[in-house]
Formats: C-alpha cells, sequence, structure tokens
C-alpha cells in the first residue's frame, strides 16, 4: 500500500494518486448525465474528468500507455449534502468523540444526542474548528460525500472553513451560506442585516470550487417540533395558534429585495405552509423584475403542508426546494402526536418533482441522520422511524430522483452544475463507488449497500478497509 500527500495535504492511501499523468478508471459508471446516464470507463487528469463513455472511446482520448485501474463496484458522482452543519458537527466530533471513532458510531451517537452542545467548554479556537473539520470530513466522505452546503454560518464558522482552506486541509468542497442571525442584538432587525451583508464587499458565488460563499440563511419562521412552524391552520383544534412568525412579513421582502437586487441569494428557513406560501411569494415577486436564477433562492425544509400552489409559485420563480427527508424520517412520529393525520402528508418530495422544481437533498446533519442511504431509502419507502405503515406512499420517489436530489440539483443548489453533480468530460473528478447498483438495486439493497471509496478531484479521500 502505497501513501502520498494529495493536493489537500490528506494522507491518501493509495493509487488513483495523480502523478501528473491520466489515469483511466473501469467501473460501470452511472453519469447522472442524462445524454448518456451509463459508462464503462472513464479518463481524468489534474482533477477533471477528460473522457467519459464505452472502454473503447475512453482508451482513444487517453495517451496510449495510460494507466488502467478496475475497480470493484459501480461509480456514481460524488454525492453532496444540500444541507450540513459541518463545522458544528466537526466541534461536536472533536469534543465528545476519540480520535478514530468511524462513522457508525459517530452517527449512532449523534442520533442519540442531538440536543447537545457541539462545544462544552467555553468558545472553540480557530485550532478547534481547523482540527474538528479534519475529523469531521473522513466520517463524511466514509458515506460518499464530496460537497456540502454549509446552511447557516456566523462569522467564526467562515473563518474556520477559509483557514482549513489556506491549510489544505478542507477536502469538502463547501459552500457557505451567511448568516445575520436577525433578531439578535448585533442585528436587531432587517436594516443592520443589509448593512452586515453590505459589510462583507462580495456576495453570493464568490470563492472557488473548494469553499464559495452561497446564499444568505434567514428564517421566516419557527421549528416544526417545536409546534411553531407557521401553518395555514391552527396546530390544535379549538385555539388560533398557527406558529411563529420571526420576520415580519414586509421586512422579508424588503431583504429579498436587497438581495436580488445586490448578487445575494436568499435560502429561507421556511418549515410550515404558510411560511412557505409567503415566502414562496415574495421571492416570486423578486423575480418579476429580474430572474434570480443565478443567485439559487431556496426554500429550505418546506416540509409542514405546503399548498400546491405555493410549490407551483415556487418552482415558476426558480427557487430550489432544499429539502431533508431525514428530519422527516426522524420526526413524523413526534409530529403525529401534534398534529394527528395531517403529518402524515409531510415533506410531499413527489409533489415538488413533478411541480418541476428542482429538488435538493440534504439532512441537517449531524443533528438529524445523514446517512444518505437511509434518506434515499426513507423517501423511496416513505418509511419512518416509530411508524408501521408508510407515510403519504404516493409522495415516493424513484432512486433515480433521489440520487438526482444528491448530484444535479445540490450541484446546481451549490453554483457547480457545469462542474459537479455529474461525470461528463470537463467537469470535476467527484466520485463514490458503491457496491450496489441503483440501476437493478432494491430501495433495502442501497440502504443496505456499502462506500467502498470517494475520490474528490482525482484524489481518494476515504477507501473502505479492504477495499
Ligand atoms: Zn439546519
Amino acid at each position: 500500500m502505497r501513501e502520498a500527500t494529495g493536493r489537500w495535504g490528506g494522507v491518501l492511501k493509495r493509487e488513483i494518486v495523480e502523478s501528473g499523468a491520466p489515469v483511466v478508471i473501469v467501473a460501470p459508471t452511472v453519469t447522472m448525465d442524462p445524454e448518456h446516464p451509463r459508462a464503462e470507463a472513464f479518463a481524468m487528469h489534474a482533477g477533471r474528468l477528460l473522457a467519459v463513455g464505452e472502454l473503447d472511446a475512453v482508451r482513444a482520448a487517453v495517451p496510449q500507455g495510460t494507466r488502467e485501474v478496475t475497480l470493484d463496484g459501480v461509480v456514481l458522482p460524488g454525492l453532496i449534502d444540500a444541507h450540513m452543519h459541518m463545522q458544528r458537527g466537526g466541534l461536536k466530533a472533536l469534543d465528545q468523540f476519540p480520535e478514530g471513532t468511524d462513522v457508525d458510531s459517530y452517527m449512532e451517537r449523534m442520533l442519540q444526542t442531538p440536543h447537545d452542545p457541539e462545544w462544552r467548554d467555553g468558545e472553540p479556537t480557530m485550532e478547534d474548528r481547523v482540527e474538528g473539520l479534519r475529523r469531521v470530513q473522513p466520517l463524511l466522505h466514509a458515506l460518499g460525500f464530496t460537497g456540502v452546503i454549509d446552511p447557516a454560518v456566523t462569522i467564526d464558522e467562515m473563518r474556520g472553513y477559509q483557514e482549513t482552506k489556506r491549510r489544505g486541509a478542507l477536502t469538502m468542497r463547501t459552500v457557505a451560506m451567511p448568516y445575520p442571525e436577525i433578531g439578535t442584538p448585533e442585528v436587531p432587525t432587517v436594516d443592520e442585516a443589509i448593512t452586515y451583508l453590505t459589510g462583507i464587499g462580495a456576495s453570493t458565488g464568490f470563492g472557488d470550487d473548494v469553499l464559495r460563499i452561497g446564499p444568505i440563511k434567514v428564517y421566516y419562521d419557527g421549528e416544526g417540533m417545536k409546534g411553531e412552524a407557521l401553518l395555514e391552520r391552527p396546530w390544535r383544534d379549538g385555539d388560533d395558534f398557527t406558529g411563529v412568525q420571526r420576520v415580519p412579513t414586509e421586512d422579508f421582502q424588503r431583504l429579498v429585495d436587497f438581495c436580488a437586487d445586490n448578487g445575494w441569494g436568499v435560502g429561507v428557513h421556511a418549515v410550515g405552509g404558510k411560511a412557505v406560501a409567503e415566502a414562496s411569494a415574495a421571492f416570486a415577486r423578486a423575480a418579476e423584475r429580474a430572474s434570480i436564477d443565478d443567485l439559487r433562492f431556496q426554500l429550505i425544509h418546506a416540509y409542514l403542508e405546503p399548498s400546491e400552489e405555493s410549490i407551483r409559485t415556487a418552482t415558476a420563480a426558480g427557487v430550489i426546494a432544499s429539502l431533508q427527508p431525514s428530519i422527516a424520517w426522524n420526526n413524523l412520529e413526534g409530529l403525529i402526536g401534534r398534529l394527528g393525520d395531517r403529518a402524515l402528508g409531510l415533506n410531499p418530495v413527489r409533489s415538488w418533482i413533478d411541480a418541476g422544481a428542482r429538488v435538493a437533498f440534504g439532512s441537517d446533519g449531524p443533528f438529524f441522520p445523514f446517512d444518505p442511504r437511509l434518506i434515499v431509502w426513507h423517501s423511496m419507502t416513505r418509511l419512518a422511524r416509530g411508524v408501521d405503515a408508510p407515510a403519504s406512499p404516493e409522495q415516493a420517489i424513484s432512486l433515480q430522483e433521489a440520487l438526482a436530489a444528491y448530484t444535479v440539483d445540490a450541484a446546481w443548489a451549490s453554483m457547480a452544475e457545469d462542474r459537479r453533480g455529474m461525470l461528463r468530460a470537463g467537469m470535476l473528478a467527484d466520485f463514490t463507488v458503491i457496491d450496489v447498483d441503483p440501476a437493478t438495486c432494491t430501495a433495502e439493497d442501497f440502504r443496505d449497500a456499502t462506500v467502498l471509496r470517494t475520490v474528490v478531484g482525482g484524489e481518494t479521500v476515504f477507501q473502505a478497509p479492504g477495499a
């Protein structure tokens, strides 16, 4: 076994390490490219794909004598978690887990202690942040992830990402969403949020393929499990409490208009149907003046009673549905306790896809389960923890659709649709290898699959023991 230090400073286990020369990977490949969905092989060089297709065609595209590596398993584009609080997960990994903890133990403990603080003693230092990221990234690579969108990044977290990148240790492609926390003493209202954003001097899209600034994060309503999501109908029969609105409607519109006019996308936490309706309407009004497509506006969560009309409005405005089936899997039982049968329709992924929306999947990890195999299985079966029957099985989606939400559409949400989420010549060599074929396997097969390898920019960042 050969070890080498990669471009990002990580110690790579062996081979596929580029020595300046192209390499051909021979393995059945799911490209997610609608024009050529399957390939037999691909060639990569300097972190990018040179050719993808039939083996003969790939061989013809590279110099004679190019090294060939045959892999067991099936290659997929690297997965992107479109809603992952990676740095917070890193701090928790550093604070509470011994070095060498494997991903299964980490996920299990995280699921049992979602509300524990990620850092128990004072404020984490910059070293802590960097070390935390060094600790957690390999765990996420072990699940097939090559990219995340961190959906609420404070100034300290932004510095943590930047310093980790500067040291060559950010192996996960990261889109960081700035978070002016409206309602705090520093940012009491939308006006201070606008000042905050203006003061950054950069906006959505700034950065590179390792670290990029995403849309901002703002809260429209409260949390579903706290019974504070803003609904059209009261939470309980017999009273009129419909939830918590965290920004007044007119202020939200003003912030959205400022953002649309100044190069900022907006990702809005909108869980309940009324929050989704009002946020969608605000986005649609901004989109009437000029396209907001490039700014990657997103509805985040949107899982409790979004109306068909809101779904149409948001989709027509080009808004991404950033959905976390993990929350549905985790919370369905509890929400049935609060809402009865109303909860069964939660997270209507099928409705979004049928409306033509771009649906990006994420987990809200590490506070919710973030194993993509579980999330894909849940999305196909609509089975949730602690509940016997599928919830609104008509909202189930196919494996192909679930993979699209983790690849092409999550890449769109990451402003990287021409470089990631698909395996096509010219795109980045980000991929993962699993031991099942998504074209033929069942939901259960996928849930039980083994991730064999994960590669970012042509470099192996995870390799299963013995693979
Ligand atoms: Zn979140």
